[in-house]
């Protein structure tokens, strides 16, 4: 186990990086920022000399820097940004190895109604250090002889459930790979008779298996302990359902396929993100400026690979945005902290009267009333003002007065109250699914549909 401080178990990352970069098995404590910094150079300029070399779309946009003068970290402030848009219409372009190297491709179709699907390469050396970094990170929450349900897509070889489940056998739980929750009633079943203690899941869907039974009914006598839930954006309304529901703890992690699935990893402080650093360096820049912001600052994360070989990303877009926490996490490591994913920089929709909305406002409100285990929003301009428009998906239980409920949550987001009371936005009246079949997990996001 971890080298403890105070009551809290340092992250297992600090070690496993410590090793990755000095190649022995170390105690934490031993590592320095500097020791991480100065590997993380040494690997940006490996990355960059090998996109340069290699990929065709790389080598062009890189032509005329002076990429040998690079002496810190800092100095690749001075390369272009890479965006989803660059690799929709680039991504073989990208490719640093030969088609025949490749292991997994991943394609993205996009949530708009345009453009070509998104593309990401991975060899077997690049899906080994993902596995690896699953076991490692996972290693915060679950023991050797632990029984972790997944309820990740991706069965099949190199998909993300079967990665993460290579990664547990390794470190001795025993993984169940089940793929996205349809059938809540069948879920539970199966978690009862594989005896679950642990689970790793996409928010809503594991809402939906936490408020199967109504309130203070204990549903199927389960006894989860912890569970990594695995999204963009990870609601604190969410979090508190699913603890009270079954008296667990709930860690974040955060990652996107181009991250090579995983990013960062809470620690049991459970007070942001550590992050996959040997891996992925990271930036936060002003969106609208692409200039670095200081820690602390909100601003959109940018990530640049430093041991990718199929398809290296250099100072990757996310549209994600986040912050650095400037003071040391209580877990004692030197490890980087990032905030929670908060929204997409195109998440946020502008209101008539100022301000403006964003699923995470909805989701705060929305998921902490009991019932709701999904819902859906659109903001649509007619000739007048903005009417907003919800869809819920209700508990078999839920009744009338969860409506009522709805209604009033809606309302006590000041933003929306204000646009409302001052004319410039209707609520439509709230639509009611109440379907068996949960809505397939998607990126979540406020639908503009007549906004042109
Ligand atoms: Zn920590």
């Amino acid at each position: 186990m971890g080298v403890r401080s105070g009551l809290l178990v340092k992250t297992p990352l600090e070690p496993w990086i410590y090793n990755k970069i000095s190649g022995r098995v170390g105690m934490a404590g031993q590592i320095t920022r500097q020791m991480i910094e100065s590997y993380q150079l040494h690997h940006l300029k490996t990355t960059l000399a090998l996109a340069a070399e290699r990929s065709p779309y790389y080598r062009r946009l890189l032509t005329g820097l002076a990429l040998d003068k690079i002496g810190s970290l800092k100095d690749l402030r001075n390369i272009p940004f890479t965006t989803a848009a660059d690799i929709k219409a680039n991504s073989m372009g990208m490719l640093c190895v030969s088609q025949s190297e490749i292991s997994r491709v991943v394609t993205l179709s996009s949530s708009g109604t345009t453009g070509r699907p998104k593309r990401v390469f991975f060899t077997t050396t690049d899906q080994e250090l993902t596995r690896d970094f699953f076991r490692c990170g996972m290693s915060t929450l679950v023991q050797p002889g632990d029984r972790v349900l997944i309820l990740l897509p991706g069965k099949a070889p190199g998909g993300v459930g079967r990665l993460l489940a290579e990664g547990l056998q390794r470190m001795g739980v025993h993984a169940v790979p089940h793929g996205i929750v349809q059938d809540v009633r069948k879920t539970l079943e199966v978690m009862e008779r594989e005896r679950i203690n642990a689970l790793v899941g996409i928010p809503t869907q594991v809402l939906a298996l936490a408020r199967y039974g109504p309130p203070a009914q204990n549903n199927y006598g389960l006894s989860v302990k912890n569970m990594l839930l695995s999204t963009d954006y990870l609601p604190r309304a969410i979090i508190a359902a699913i603890e009270k529901a079954w008296n667990c703890r709930v860690y974040n992690h955060y990652g996107m396929t181009e991250m090579g699935l995983g990013g960062g990893i809470e620690c049991q402080a459970r007070s942001g993100l550590h992050l996959r650093e040997a891996d992925l360096y990271f930036e936060i820049i002003n969106p609208d400026s692409g200039e670095n912001l200081p820690d602390g600052e909100e601003g959109e994360l940018v990530f640049t690979t430093l041991t990718r070989q199929g398809m290296p990303l250099i100072r990757y877009r996310t549209g994600d945005l986040a912050s650095f926490i400037p003071n040391p996490c209580s877990c004692g490591t030197v490890l980087k902290r990032l905030t929670r994913v908060k929204d997409r920089i195109e998440g946020r929709v502008p209101l008539g009267g100022g301000g403006y909305l964003s699923m995470s406002m909805l989701d705060e409100a929305l998921f902490a009333v009991d019932g709701v285990i999904n819902f859906k929003a659109a903001i649509a301009a007619a000739n007048g003002p903005d009417r907003l428009s919800i869809e819920v998906q209700l508990a078999d239980w839920a009744g009338r007065e969860v409506l009522d409920q709805i209604s009033k949550s809606i309302l006590s987001i000041s933003e929306i109250a204000k646009n409302v009371h001052q004319g410039y936005l209707t609520l439509a009246p709230v639509q009611v699914d109440r379907s068996a079949v949960l809505w397939p997990p998607t990126k979540r996001c406020i639908q503009e549909p007549s906004l042109t």
